[in-house]
């Protein structure tokens, strides 16, 4: 990329930014004191096509985060604004999202998909650390987050969920096999799709019946990374293995990282996970590897569980390693 290729993106960066943030749906940066937000982008952009060798642009970059990113927030969701996104039926402005996501799950950010407008969108937030919670009981509670002074923190935080949205891959099903979409394996089939986490044992099944179905329409397919979904018929239980693909957003995030010149080895989060994508990467090269989680992560998915290990395929031999830890 050329000098003035970079100030063109820079410049068109700077117009969406500024465009979804006067409509209040981006926030500019932390506390709204700079640009934190258009810089963000651009040093992502740049640094995925300097990865993928120029395999994918920086303006294919932009352009699918800033088409896909409906609201971005550092510190908290914003009342009043952002009630409609909700995430497992309550809204992100609800005592109860705070509760069970800040609290419990312990998040230090969230990507959730929502519907604006009719619209599939993605929201971003950054929890703010430093925030507090007063209960019932008026007693202190304080909530998970990053720290949003410290640009580290921002930085690796971001890209790591920049990339949950450019992970999200769709693909037309003519340009698929059944074997791209479900595998089957003892009791267990696996989808390998990305479908609403709410559908219920009953649907997921249904979807698994109509898969040849589905080849021949006309339809699209969207994977989200190399996260399945596993359905046991023993037990009837539905089991997500997604921490396999934390792991391969986490490493990108990384890369991206160190392409701008920060050390990122004391970082630790995902570490069983990423170490296990670093080694997958690293035997079909680290440039292709990252192209082909980007753009068609099926072909992962599809050649992970093409690997037979103890009578189990690799991927879902490596995920249950990973939530057995
Ligand atoms: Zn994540």
């Amino acid at each position: 990329m050329k000098k003035s290729e970079n100030k063109v993106l820079l410049k068109y960066i700077q117009e969406v930014v500024q465009v979804q943030s006067q409509i209040g749906k981006w926030d500019n940066g932390p506390k709204e004191n700079n640009n934190l937000t258009e810089i963000l982008i651009y040093e992502y952009a740049t640094s995925l096509e300097k990865i993928t060798k120029g395999k994918i642009t920086s303006q294919f970059v932009v352009d699918k985060l800033t088409k896909q990113l409906g609201t971005l927030r550092y510190g908290d969701f914003q009342k009043g604004i952002d009630d409609n996104i909700t995430y497992d039926n309550y809204s992100v402005t609800s005592i109860t999202y705070k509760q069970n996501c800040r609290i419990n799950s312990k998040f230090g950010a969230h990507t959730i998909d929502y519907l604006d407008d009719n619209q599939e969108k993605s929201a971003i937030v950054l929890f703010d650390n430093k925030q507090t919670y007063l209960n019932d009981q008026a007693k202190t509670i304080y909530l998970s987050g990053i720290n949003l002074d410290d640009l580290f923190d921002i930085r690796l935080t971001i890209f790591h969920e920049f990339t949950h949205i450019m992970e999200q891959v769709t693909i037309k099903t003519s340009n698929l096999t059944k074997q791209d979409i479900v595998y089957y394996h003892g009791n267990s089939i696996y989808i390998n799709t990305k479908l609403s986490p709410s559908l219920t044992i009953e649907e997921y099944k249904k979807y698994i019946d109509n898969v040849e179905e589905l080849l021949t329409s006309n339809a699209t397919i969207t994977y989200s990374g190399i996260t399945t979904v596993e359905i046991n018929n023993n037990t009837n239980k539905r089991i997500m293995h997604n921490q396999i693909s934390e792991g391969a957003t986490e490493y990108i995030a990384k890369l991206v990282m160190q392409e701008l010149n920060y050390d990122t080895k004391k970082d630790c989060r995902y570490a069983k996970a990423v170490n296990i994508i670093k080694s997958i990467f690293a035997s079909k090269g680290i440039s292709e590897s990252v192209t082909t989680y980007l753009t068609s992560p099926k072909d992962i998915i599809v050649y992970l569980e093409s690997i037979d290990v103890e009578g189990k395929d690799l991927l879902h031999y490596i995920s249950e390693q990973i939530i057995n830890k």
